[in-house]
């Protein structure tokens, strides 16, 4: 906006007007009136919630009532971009400095933020520790034209987490250099441990917080076993995701490029991304997904953090990931608008086992190796569930849910549970029989006795529990295994050639003390939950081509602007506007998402599209 409306602005709206007026929407989320009292009010915060929560608003609505520009800290250069384009969708004046500018433009933006011209302004931490730029800083402030510093993605100064970023550490310079600016820092990782450094390295410790809870019940959970991991998700995006953008994690490189390549012949817009390509590529791949309708990227963990895309629709696994932590992470990037989004993880035995003999063969020490042990347990352990997947989930995080979710795999399509003790004693006494020196692949062989040169050679055929096992498939057995090892009756012998071993605890079973409950095979998201799980489209059916065709009038707008699609209305503007099929101006305004701006800009059109489909209903 021009700096006279900003100056005007400055002293009269209040926080409430510019949500409702600048962007669109009727009131703050929960802590977010709070967060921005406390900014505005010149003092500091720091401030945790989770992926979606709204953690923007916290500081772009201070930035926007307090005198002059906030300054925004993000280590992502990548996506400055973007975030500043949304920004002037809304009319607001935003501007980055980084490498990217020439430095003419760089000198130009300097002199219009001397001149307090702009809204806010967006840095990364080592830009914004250069000598010049603190100067240029130090000038503003005496002028009492710096209204806030936000340091987004506040965790990277956490040398436990492992987004640490070193020059993030720089940042509690700012405590002193610019005593009477506010500070907040934004993160929406969880845990305590992570929460205390940030405050201790920021210089925040009497800063007032705000924790919000970890829930985010619009995604839902999905945890299975398929034969075949890969074609049980395109099962699974064909029925619930068809055009959708989305993100799939694997475990290596290799995988990642084999699945993109594999979604590519199936006729989906895959792309790859690790770190192994060249940051042209990467940041090709990034900007594809951002940009267009529908792309899927394949990643290693390396694709993600501060990935500012509101309609991921779905996150998938084809790995067993590290931890609990690094699994809500990956996962909470779906559904940040807050509309219906999937987490659908397949993993198998041979995760398992890879994880623990990587962990094994780390060169962590003793101490964090065993905490990584309990990490990796913990995950297993909410994979195996047969109860609530959200209420563990949010349980390991500190927080309780009362009942269960009603949107997790297990809540809708409660797992059957059988006696398996009998089978489990076979499966254990074959590790027994064989010596505790083979892997699953061997000891389902003998189970179902099979003649290879292998087990002749060891004289395994001559074994008791030799075909003990015909009735059942290869996968059943592997599947039971893996539960052994899941519940820890076996342990993965870490010499990376995954021989299994009996513990204490198979003792009870083996000798028939203890019955054992265990879980059905569970085929993965398709076949067998397939049909009784509700549908969860954004809009009703008969809805559904007027949303897709407001959706191709965004496409079009977006590509004419060159911003994203969601820069122009996310998905659940568009679903709001289908809910209420606004007739005329004022009606538009009502729509969640359609400020001021927007609907100069395009209210209009939208409005035409709308009048067209009502008339023909
Ligand atoms: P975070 O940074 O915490 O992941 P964002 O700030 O990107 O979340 O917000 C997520 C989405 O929610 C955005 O599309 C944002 O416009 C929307 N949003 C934020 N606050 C509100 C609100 N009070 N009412 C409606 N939508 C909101
Ligand atoms: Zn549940």
């Amino acid at each position: 906006m021009t700096t006279q409306m900003h100056t005007e602005r400055a002293g009269s709206e209040s926080a409430l007007s510019v949500l409702q007026n600048v962007y669109g929407y009727q009131a703050f989320r929960a802590d977010q009136a709070a967060i921005i009292d406390t900014l505005v009010a010149g003092e500091d915060a720091l401030v945790l919630m989770p992926t979606g929560g709204g953690k923007s608003l916290c500081y772009q609505i201070p930035s926007l009532v307090r005198r002059g520009f906030g300054v925004v800290i993000s280590p992502l250069i990548a996506l400055m971009q973007d975030q500043v384009d949304a920004l002037r969708a809304l009319d607001l004046d935003a501007v980055f400095i980084n490498s990217s500018l020439s430095a003419a433009e760089i000198r130009d933006t300097e002199a219009r933020l001397r001149r307090a011209e702009v809204d806010m302004l967006y840095v990364a931490p080592e830009r914004l520790l250069m000598p010049q730029m603190l100067a240029l800083l130090d000038e503003c402030a005496d002028a009492g034209n710096l209204a806030l510093f936000a340091i987004d993605e506040a965790h990277c100064v956490s040398q436990w987490g492992h987004d640490f970023r070193k020059e993030y550490m720089g940042l509690s310079v700012l405590a002193d250099r610019f005593a009477e600016v506010p500070r907040v820092a934004l993160t929406a990782t969880a845990d305590e441990r992570t929460r205390e450094e940030i405050a201790e390295n920021l210089c925040l410790t009497d800063a007032a917080r705000f924790v919000a809870g970890f829930d985010r019940p619009n995604i839902r959970y999905t945890i299975g076993e398929p034969d075949n991991a890969r074609e049980a998700m395109l099962a699974f995006l064909d029925q619930h995701h068809r055009d959708q953008a989305g993100i799939v994690y694997c475990m290596s490189r290799r995988k990642v490029e084999q699945t993109a390549d594999w979604l590519v012949r199936q006729g989906r817009k895959a792309l790859a991304y690790h770190a192994g390509l060249d940051a042209a590529t990467r940041e090709e791949h990034q900007r594809r997904f951002l940009r267009e309708d529908g792309v899927i990227v394949v990643a290693t963990i390396a694709f993600g953090m501060g990935i500012d895309k509101p309609d991921v629709r779905f996150v998938c696994h084809l790995n067993l990931p590290k931890s609990v932590e690094a699994y809500y992470q990956e996962t909470g990037r779906a559904g940040r608008d807050g509309g219906p989004a999937d987490a659908w993880m397949a993993y198998g035995l041979q995760d398992v086992i890879n994880l623990r003999s990587m962990m094994a063969q780390s060169d962590a020490d003793e101490q964090h190796k065993r905490v990584e042990h309990q990490k990796l347990e913990s995950m297993l352990g909410l994979a195996e569930l047969t109860t609530c997947r959200r209420q563990a989930l949010l349980h390991y995080f500190g927080e309780s849910l009362e009942s269960p979710c009603a949107n997790c795999d297990n809540c809708l399509d409660p797992p059957d549970t059988w006696d398996a003790t009998t089978e489990a004693q076979k499966a254990l006494s074959c590790v027994w029989r064989t010596g505790q020196r083979f892997g699953v692949n061997y000891l389902v062989d003998v189970l179902r006795g099979s003649s290879s040169e292998r087990i002749l050679r060891f004289g395994h055929d001559e074994l008791a529990v030799y075909g003990l096992g015909q009735a059942r498939s290869a996968n059943e057995w592997r599947h039971l295994y893996r539960q052994l090892i899941a519940k820890g009756l076996l342990a993965v012998d870490v010499d990376g050639h995954g021989s299994v071993v009996l513990t204490e605890q198979a003792r009870p079973v083996l000798k028939g003390q203890q019955v054992l409950q265990l879980r059905h095979l569970r085929k993965g998201g398709s076949s067998r939950s397939g049909g009784s799980r509700r549908s969860r489209a954004p809009v009703s059916n008969e809805d559904m081509p007027l949303f897709e065709s407001l959706r191709a009038l965004r496409k079009r707008l977006s590509e004419a602007a060159g911003v994203p699609a969601y820069v122009v209305f996310n998905d659940a503007t568009l679903a709001d506007m289908v809910a209420l099929k606004p007739d005329d101006v004022e009606q538009m305004r009502q729509v969640s998402g359609v400020g001021q701006a927007k609907l100069d800009r395009y209210g209009e059109e939208f409005l035409a599209e709308i009048r067209y489909h009502t008339g023909l209903s």
